[in-house]
């Protein structure tokens, strides 16, 4: 029987997916022409599916845009692939997030400076795609440390590592001090976000005092995905769920042992998925589960009990 639902303290949407949303239901509702996204806005099929529904158009190459307004998403993209839009005549609006654009920025300085850069992340992720781009020659992407330690010696070049914003902290660690160790010259710049960072150390937090924990987030959320990990690497029980459908009832049936449940949200979770979550739960638990809400700085407070 569920007992209790306890809420990550740092979860769903960060400064930067809240930010491209805003840009492009602001660029959807000022435009007479059309409007299109390339990729994702942000990794949520939800929030994709509301500007599918609004009427915002998606596509998945600058090829297959033909006229209007192109919104660039929070992951931002390679240089080139503005510059073919804008030749192609259409008007760009960026929603690249700025701490993305900070590697951009850390690339731009190193790369004319002389360096090669290192940069730790997932190869076919957008935000990596666009990182490379910025400097395709000069920049090696590492996805793990065996690929980290097969480069080569590099001991009379100037060096810098970059990674991922949203990163696994623990993991990048370990690239790091590996990095510092290969080369002791490698100039060190750690780009993951602020907003990964407190999810997950809320997580960190929240997993070892509860039987399970349910992370709210689109399976292409790198950083939802990377919090379903961390929690299930601790409890033993930690999902990916995109919507309240793929709770499966049979987690909660036959004498399973899970009492209390943990709530987080990847960065690009809009909070009403959060909400339909929790609800689902105390309707599971019969009405008795205490809802745990966080509040400030890692104090918690209770602030319901459903009438049971
Ligand atoms: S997760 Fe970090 S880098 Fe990505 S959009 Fe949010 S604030 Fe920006």
């Amino acid at each position: 029987m569920i007992e209790k639902i306890i809420i990550a303290t740092h979860h769903g949407f960060c400064m930067g997916v809240k930010r491209a949303i805003n840009i492009a239901e602001e660029t959807a509702a000022n435009s007479n022409e059309k409007v299109t996204i390339l990729n994702e806005i942000v990794h949520n099929e939800s929030v994709v599916n509301d500007f599918r529904e609004k009427g915002v158009s998606q596509a998945f190459s600058v090829d297959d845009v033909h006229e209007g307004t192109l919104i660039i998403s929070a992951h931002g993209v390679s240089p080139d692939v503005k510059e073919k839009a804008i030749a192609r005549g259409l008007k760009v609006v960026d929603a690249t997030c700025p701490l993305v654009e900070k590697i951009y920025q850390i690339v731009e300085k190193t790369v004319p400076a002389g360096y090669h850069m290192i940069h730790y992340g997932e190869k076919n992720h957008d935000e990596t795609i666009g990182v490379q781009g910025h400097a395709p020659e000069h920049i090696t992407i590492v996805s793990d440390e065996k690929e980290l330690l097969a480069l080569p010696d590099w001991k009379e070049r100037k060096l810098g590592l970059t990674v991922q914003t949203t990163a696994h902290e623990e993991a990048y660690y370990e690239i790091e001090k590996l990095a510092l160790k290969k080369w002791p010259h490698i100039d060190v710049f750690n780009t993951i976000c602020n907003a990964t960072s407190k999810r997950q150390a809320a997580i960190l937090e929240l997993s070892p005092k509860v039987d399970m924990v349910l992370v709210v987030g689109s399976e292409s959320s790198a950083n939802s995905n990377r919090l379903a990990q961390i929690a299930n690497n601790i409890c033993g029980h930690g999902y990916l769920i995109d919507t309240v459908d793929d709770i499966n009832d049979e987690w909660f049936e036959n004498g399973a042992e899970i009492k209390d449940i943990g709530i987080s949200a990847g960065a690009s979770t809009p909070e009403y998925l959060v909400q339909a979550v929790v609800e689902k739960l105390v309707a599971i638990s019969g009405g008795k589960a205490e809802v745990i809400l966080p509040v400030r700085k890692n104090r918690i407070r209770k602030i319901s009990k459903a009438a049971g």
